[in-house]
């Protein structure tokens, strides 16, 4: 029998959509730049405008909301240098978010202030308004959805604490889009990021919406692209698949419901066995994202977990993937409390292409590899 190949790891990267993938190869056959005057620049510059339309739409944003970059990472950073630049003294980071806002916010020279999560890993904003009491305008940045635990946040209760305050509220959006409706203006976000990898677009493209309150001002210096908010000629052809995924990410959005019905359903086999959910109690809350599951079964080690899954076929990561391989225990479940259960956390993460027979099948490995692994304990006791 061939080895099953199942992929459950989209919050690290998706799968390229055949619409992304179309649009990409479509866009290599176009040999212009879309600053170029002449017919084949104009045909660079339709497929970039047409692009920032499909994502606007997304978000729920006009076009000119939408600046291409290169990534979440610089999106974040953009949004971060850009609130520098604009004079704010000091940047409240929530602890789950990802080190692309964390370590762009520590090398930023701000003053960094960290707001701690709960038990559910949601913000605790009672600590958010106190320390916006304090003097000085600041940058608060929290994340929509959360990369490991896919715990959502409160992001418009955030806005109104952050607009009374006459600060800024960045959001990190890069796990959430696609996965559940966003809609800029009712979140009350000043800037947003996106990428376009963790919904099916290609690596290498993402974009920053950015409202009306917001003043971005390029980290990078050069041209005059994207009306001078971030210089260098445009990745027209990941531009065009990050384009075509957000359009379809937004017509599947009414199926992700179906992942979360199978999630539920792999979560209730292995918390029969004794495993914990991560960010479960958030549901009832503001929510988790319907693909995501982060468990924790004590003793059987995150890396233990991903390596017999990997043997079996399933590919999942032990918190987040964004750390060179490196396997290190999840500082978001530390963050929430369950120090305890760090070192054992895992993240399935399915999305477009996930069927439910994927689900069943990751959840048979890791009860095989679990009871396996609790056999040999006891021989050993
Ligand atoms: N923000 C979050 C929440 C992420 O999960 C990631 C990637 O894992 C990023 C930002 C970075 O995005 P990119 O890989 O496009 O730079």
């Amino acid at each position: 029998m061939t080895k099953p190949s199942i992929y459950l790891d989209y919050n690290a990267t998706a799968p390229i959509r055949p619409e992304a993938r179309d649009a990409v190869l479509r866009a290599f056959e176009t040999a212009g730049n879309p600053s170029s005057v002449h017919a084949s620049g104009r045909a660079a510059r339709d497929i970039v405008e047409t692009a920032r339309k499909q994502v606007g739409e997304l978000v729920g944003v006009v076009p000119g909301s939408v600046t291409f970059v290169s990534g979440g990472t610089e999106a974040n950073a953009l949004a971060i240098g850009s609130a520098a630049f604009a004079g704010f003294n000091r940047v409240i980071v929530s602890e789950g978010e990802h080190d692309a806002v964390l370590e762009t916010a520590a090398a930023s020279g701000l003053q960094v202030l960290k707001m701690p999560l709960d038990a559910d890993g949601v913000a605790r904003l009672d600590w958010l308004e106190e320390a916006l009491s304090d003097e000085g305008r600041a940058l608060v940045c929290l994340m929509l959805a959360n990369n490991e635990t896919g715990v959502i946040q409160p992001i418009a209760e955030t806005s109104a604490l952050v607009r009374a305050a006459d600060g800024w509220l960045h959001v990190d959006a890069v796990q959430a889009a696609g996965k559940i409706a966003i809609d800029f203006t009712a979140l009350g976000a000043d800037t947003m990021a996106l990428s376009a990898h963790k919904l099916g677009g290609p690596q290498g493209v993402g974009a920053l919406v950015a409202g009306t309150r917001a003043t971005i001002v390029r980290q990078q210096h050069g041209g005059g692209q994207e009306r001078g908010r971030r210089a260098g000629t445009e990745n027209v052809a990941g531009i065009a698949g990050f384009g075509a995924a957000a359009e379809a990410a937004a017509r599947d959005l009414p199926s992700m419901a179906n992942q979360g019905t199978w999630r539920d359903a792999l979560a209730e086999r292995v918390k029969a066995v004794g495993a914990v959910v991560l960010g479960e109690g958030a549901q009832e809350r503001f929510g988790r994202l319907p693909q995501t599951l982060c468990l924790a079964a004590e003793g059987f080690a995150s890396q233990i977990q991903v390596m017999n899954l990997d043997l079996a076929g399933v590919m999942v990561s032990a918190g987040s993937a964004c750390s060179s391989g490196k396997v290190k225990a999840s500082r978001v479940v530390d963050a929430m409390g369950r120090a305890d259960l760090a070192p054992f956390a895992l993240r399935v993460s399915g999305g477009w292409a996930t069927t439910e027979q994927d689900w069943i099948s990751c959840g048979d490995a890791w009860l095989a590899a679990y009871s396996r692994i609790g056999a040999r304990r006891r021989e050993v006791a």
